[in-house]
């Protein structure tokens, strides 16, 4: 199998990447390189089943040429992070939409398989526990950055579904949750790369709000296993997956955590939320996915537990990694 990989040089992608070829298939990656890193794929490119283009997505003359020679498409370009979101909603809105408008063209012109990374961050604020595929969203008001990712990615799988109903194309929809594992920047917000590198750095953990928010921690390897089972299932064809833990922990707890794992750190920071994203900003209190439905279909659960995921972001950034 030849697969293109939209955002294949960024941390979900060069997982799923490496993977990919140890199965022995054939990987073509496409990054514009924004958040995604050439360092992420470096020990890749020797591989003669391997390539990666630098292009945007939304070039739409490489990437018809692309669509057409490979036989399934990961589409995991995206502009992602709370952080990046609130500093560029521009950048986030038009990359999600146009990037994913591309996609969904090319593979109806090449009758192309598409999976679709989607997000937990299209239940919003709803505080039904756990978010099932099937329920409602809640969304705070467009005034607010932070909803235009939610927003953005859920015109997205929209737009995936209408592709499906109206011209046949074949897509899977997967909503991650909180993914993490090597290589995952703490640039742009996420929390374990960031409070990783502070206790590292022997700077004092920063925890915003009161750390009494809760998120459930996926190792990227478990997610990626999702996602081929996903991809080789017809059956999944039309359908929306969560994909992430049910392990959940206070982001207070998880900053402990890394302080003993790490051996190393300052204090914990309380930072008032505005002060870490912007006036009057929304987060939410718990995110737990439902896992019946990727139950029922693949068989899936995750294996890793969050200290050992910890141990390897550790290492990661011990080993002189930055981001
Ligand atoms: N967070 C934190 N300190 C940081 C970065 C994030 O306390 O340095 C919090 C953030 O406010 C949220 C949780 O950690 O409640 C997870 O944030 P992340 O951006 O990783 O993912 P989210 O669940 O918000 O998509």
């Amino acid at each position: 199998m030849h697969a293109l990989i939209t955002g294949g040089a960024g941390f979900i992608g060069s997982h799923l990447a490496e993977a990919l070829l140890a199965q022995g298939h054939r990987v073509t990656a496409v990054d514009n390189l924004s958040t995604g890193r050439r360092a992420n794929v470096a020990h890749l490119a020797g591989q003669l089943r391997f390539q990666l283009v630098v292009e945007t997505i939304t070039n739409e003359a490489v990437l018809d040429r692309l669509a057409s020679e490979c036989d399934v498409i990961f589409h995991l370009a995206a502009a992602v992070g709370v952080e990046l979101i609130i500093r560029d909603p521009v950048r986030t809105i038009e990359t999600n939409l146009q990037g994913t408008d591309v996609i969904l063209k090319l593979a109806r012109r090449y009758g192309k398989k598409v999976l679709l990374a989607s997000t937990s961050e299209v239940y919003g604020k709803s505080a039904a526990v756990p978010f099932n595929e099937d329920a409602d969203r809640v969304l705070g008001p467009t005034t607010k950055s932070r909803w235009s990712y939610a927003e953005s990615k859920a015109i997205d799988e929209h737009l995936a579904l209408a592709y499906h109903k109206q011209f046949g194309v074949p897509v899977v929809i997967c909503r991650f949750f909180n993914t993490v594992g090597p290589r995952q920047s703490g640039s742009y917000g996420m929390v374990i790369p960031r409070l990783v590198q502070q206790a590292l750095a022997g700077q004092p953990l920063t925890v915003y709000g009161d750390g009494s928010q809760s998120r459930c921690f996926c190792n990227v390897r478990d997610t990626v296993r999702a996602v081929l089972a996903l991809a080789a299932e017809p059956a999944a064809v039309g359908e929306i997956f969560n994909v992430g833990s049910q392990d959940e922990i206070t982001i207070r707890a998880l900053a402990e955590r890394v302080l003993a794992r790490a051996g190393a750190g300052g204090p914990l920071r309380l930072v008032p939320y505005e002060q870490a994203y912007e006036k009057g900003f929304e987060d939410m209190q718990r995110r737990v996915p439902g896992l019946a439905k990727i139950q029922a279909m693949i068989g899936w659960a995750p294996t890793v537990p969050l200290d050992e995921t910890l141990d390897e972001v550790i290492a990661y950034f011990r080993a002189g990694h930055t981001g």
